[in-house]
């Protein structure tokens, strides 16, 4: 019986040390070997492989982080780096291959399944920017983590009346942005899906302030390119056009961290348990995820084909919540 491997790539996020002890707990249930693959990719190439028992992912389901540590692995990209992989993976006898990260990780996961080792997808990354699944693992306790944020700026903007412009990550997609700013109560989200301008802001604050409402929390999302010149940008146009004692915090990696959230932790056993079933299957090149809360699984292709849909009713909601 060949061995189950498993590593994390790309980004870490919260929840995925859940996903790791998923995979491992249910594989050795089922009476697999499992490798665990130290730095993804870059660990595969070289040979950085630890044999799991049970106990080897005891007490990290409340860990932040990945135990197995993470990496991005410029090698893997080439075909030489990825027949390598596959050298090294039957050195080891590891047919399959568990591979929790983001699209990129993804993408590699699909090739070395091209080329006759067995791999499933579980999605991590707090981006929640995989449009198959309704969340991704991460996501959750970044979206905790910056309305505790929210939560401390507010107490002190109100206290000096001051704006706060609160910039989250999230590259392309807006869901951290608005699910936070949702959840935080903010003034105004702004988010790459829409196209709002500076002068919005500025006629927002305005508005809010005529009904005497000196502070404002606005949610500026990372890879909202429309307010020109991003925070700083908007910081200026504020402290112009509505002499506003403006702050810019910029939350950066703070949300990639913390003990996973209830909803993260549920969903990483979920989603690796739902991988080893896959592979003992025999299922290859697919990914699982989470679809009106049942755990689902697709052919990579397909997932990464799909594009990802921004919830325009709750931005229109959060609209109305924050007039
Ligand atoms: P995140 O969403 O956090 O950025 P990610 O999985 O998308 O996670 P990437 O840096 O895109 O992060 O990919 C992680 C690793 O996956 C890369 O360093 C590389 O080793 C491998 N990878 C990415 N794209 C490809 C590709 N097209 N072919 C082969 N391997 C790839």
């Amino acid at each position: 019986m060949k061995a189950i491997g498993i590593l994390t790539s790309g980004g870490d996020a919260p929840g995925m040390n859940a996903a790791i002890r998923a995979v491992v707990r249910t594989a050795i249930y089922y009476g697999y070997k499992v490798y665990g693959i130290e730095r993804g990719y870059a660990g595969l190439l070289e040979k950085d492989f630890r044999e799991m028992d049970l106990s080897s992912v005891g007490d990290i389901i409340q860990k932040g982080g990945t135990v197995l540590k993470s990496s991005r692995c410029d090698e893997f990209r080439t075909e030489e780096g990825r027949a390598k992989a596959v050298e090294i993976l039957e050195e080891f006898g590891v047919g399959s291959l568990v591979v929790i990260g983001g699209d990129g990780s993804f993408t590699g996961a699909n090739k070395l399944s091209q080329l006759g080792v067995h791999t499933i997808g579980i999605p991590g990354t707090i981006d929640n920017d995989l449009a198959y699944t309704d969340y991704t693992i991460g996501f959750d306790t970044a979206t905790n983590t910056v309305i505790d944020a929210i939560g401390k700026l507010r107490d002190t903007s109100s206290s000096h009346d001051r704006v706060n412009i609160i910039e989250v990550m999230g590259r392309r997609c807006g869901d951290l942005a608005l699910f936070a700013g949702i959840a935080g109560g903010a003034e105004s989200i702004i988010v790459p899906e829409m196209d709002t301008k500076t002068e919005d802001i500025v006629k927002k604050l305005k508005t809010t302030q005529k009904r005497g409402k000196k502070h404002s929390i606005i949610v500026l999302a990372e890879g909202a390119e429309n307010i020109e010149g991003g925070a700083l940008g908007l910081r200026s146009a504020l402290t112009i056009e509505d002499k506003a004692d403006v702050r810019i915090t910029v939350l950066g990696h703070v949300q990639r961290g913390g003990s996973p959230s209830a909803f993260d932790r549920i969903l990483a056993s979920r989603l690796g348990n739902k991988a080893v079933e896959l592979l003992i299957e025999g299922k290859s090149g697919r990914v699982v995820g989470i679809k009106d809360n049942k755990v689902i699984d697709m052919d990579i292709d397909e997932a990464l084909s799909m594009k990802k849909t921004f919830d325009d009713d709750l931005y229109e909601m959060a609209k109305i919540l924050s007039i």
